[in-house]
């Protein structure tokens, strides 16, 4: 069964229409990458996916259940950023915790002798700061959880940023160019890291690049997008080898 349904999917600002019905099916633990030139409407897509955005018109399914009009903490996706979007007046290890705090606050806030949830002014309760440390460590981050954003390298911040995706333990993990800030070859590193981390987690991964060489080396299936449509779905070498179509062709530089 498709992990993720996306049907006939528009999206307009305006008299402006960005996402001109978008379909697609992304399989359950796929790595599917969407792939295309600036402005074409990927992180409009992927934020319609994250409840960011709501859509003009068409359906999405996540896990089998339509989640048209349900609010992002209530979908089973965490979405990595192009700016990382840490908050500055946090450490680490705090940034790292929201999510989980505020999950689970949203539970026990329901009970009435519980106060109210103030970020970054309470300590982090032993449960959730076990799974911060545990997610910090794999990610090669554990001496940093004292520190701020502004005190770490562009490197550190992006996995930072991961760690407070992993930490919810999604279904669905959406990156929105999570690489662009880096240099070159620390982006070669963290390719194979993002890789290695999918294929131990094993759940969906729906990754915003327009970067042809990330797209190629790092996806099960590559979804090139153009002006709002997605002209061709296929494995790397297909789309290499194969272009459907000549824009896909010239995006790719390959002869058709
Ligand atoms: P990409 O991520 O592929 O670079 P975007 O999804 O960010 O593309 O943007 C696609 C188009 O939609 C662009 O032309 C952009 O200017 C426009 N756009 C995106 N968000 C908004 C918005 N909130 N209001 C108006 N136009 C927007
Ligand atoms: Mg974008």
């Amino acid at each position: 069964m498709a992990e993720i349904s996306i049907r006939s999917i528009r999206k307009s600002f305006g008299a402006t229409s960005v996402l001109k019905d978008v379909s697609l099916e992304i399989a359950d633990g796929e790595f599917l990458t969407l792939l295309g030139p600036s402005g074409c409407g990927k992180s409009t897509l992927l934020r319609i996916l994250a409840g960011l955005e709501v859509q003009t018109g068409g359906s999405l399914a996540i896990g089998g259940r339509i989640v048209d009009g349900v609010r992002p903490k209530r979908r089973d996706v965490a979405m990595v950023f192009q700016s990382y979007a840490l908050y500055p007046h946090m450490t680490v290890a705090q940034n790292m915790a929201l999510p989980l705090r505020m999950r689970r606050l949203s539970s026990w806030q329901r009970l009435p002798v519980v106060g109210r949830f103030l970020p970054g002014t309470t300590a982090v309760g032993a449960e959730i700061e076990k799974d911060v440390m545990r997610t910090a460590k794999a990610l090669g981050i554990g001496h940093l959880l004292a520190r701020k954003p502004g005190q770490l390298s562009g490197g550190q911040r992006q996995r930072v940023a991961v760690g407070r995706a992993m930490v919810r333990q999604p279904v669905v993990f959406l990156m929105d160019e999570p690489l662009s800030n880096l240099d070159a070859k620390l982006r070669v590193q963290m390719r194979a890291e993002i890789k290695e981390l999918h294929q131990r987690l094993g759940v969906t991964f729906v990754y915003v690049t327009h970067d042809q060489s990330e797209a190629m080396t790092m996806s099960d299936r590559v979804a090139v997008m153009l002006d709002g449509e997605l002209l061709q779905v296929a494995p790397p070498q297909e789309i290499y080898a194969d272009p459907d179509d000549r824009r896909v062709a010239e995006f790719i530089g390959s002869p058709k």
